[in-house]
C-alpha cells in the first residue's frame, strides 16, 4: 500500500517541502483500469497558517492509458496544481465543506494521507477523449481491430445477434 502522507502536527509558518514518486507502484493500491502506468513525481509545501493549514500540490509527470482507438499504449501528460485548505473541527462531519478543496479533519489529527486525493486528480485531468494524435495510432493494430470487427459481424456476433435470435423464435412460435 502506498501511502502520501503529510504530517499535520509541528508544521511552520514558512512552509514545508514534501517529495513523493507516484509510480506502478502506486497504482497498485488503486487500480489500473484507468490508468495502466504512472510516472510523476509530486511535491508538496505544507504551511500552517492561523488556525488552518494551506497545502500546495504539484504534479508533473505522465500517465500511460489505453488508446480508445487502437487499444495501443498513449501516453498523456499529468500536470496537477492544486491548493488545499485543511481546517480542524470537533466534529467534522457537520462541517458543510465550502469547496472541493477544503478539508475538514477532526481536531488533533496529526497526519492525512493524499493517496486517494492524487489518484483522483490523475484521473479526473484525463481526457475525455484519449486517443493518439491524427496519423499516430498503430496500424497495424488498427487493421486488426477492423478485421475482428468485420469477422464478427460476418459471424453474427453482434451485441444484437441475441437479440434477432429472440425475434425469429418469438415468430417461430
Ligand atoms: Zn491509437
Amino acid at each position: 500500500m502506498s501511502e502520501i502522507i503529510i504530517p499535520l502536527h509541528g508544521l511552520t509558518r514558512g512552509g514545508q517541502e514534501f517529495d513523493f514518486v507516484l509510480d506502478n507502484t502506486f497504482l497498485d493500491a488503486f487500480s489500473h483500469d484507468v490508468v495502466g502506468a504512472l510516472d510523476c513525481k509530486v511535491h508538496f509545501v505544507a504551511e500552517q497558517k492561523g488556525g488552518w493549514i494551506e497545502i500546495r500540490c504539484r504534479a508533473n509527470g505522465c500517465a500511460t492509458v489505453e488508446c480508445d482507438r487502437c487499444l495501443e499504449d498513449l501516453v498523456l501528460p499529468v500536470d496537477i496544481d492544486e491548493l488545499f485548505t485543511i481546517r480542524f473541527d470537533a466534529d467534522p462531519q457537520d462541517v458543510v465543506d465550502e469547496d472541493d478543496n477544503t478539508i475538514i479533519l477532526r481536531e488533533g489529527t496529526a497526519e492525512m494521507d493524499f493517496a486517494q486525493t492524487l489518484y483522483d486528480l490523475v484521473c479526473v485531468g484525463l481526457p475525455m477523449t484519449r486517443v493518439h494524435p491524427e496519423g499516430g495510432c498503430n496500424p497495424e493494430a488498427i487493421a486488426r481491430l477492423s478485421r475482428e470487427d468485420t469477422a464478427a459481424k460476418e459471424s453474427g456476433n453482434t451485441p444484437f445477434s441475441g437479440l434477432k435470435d429472440l425475434l425469429k423464435q418469438s415468430k417461430e412460435k
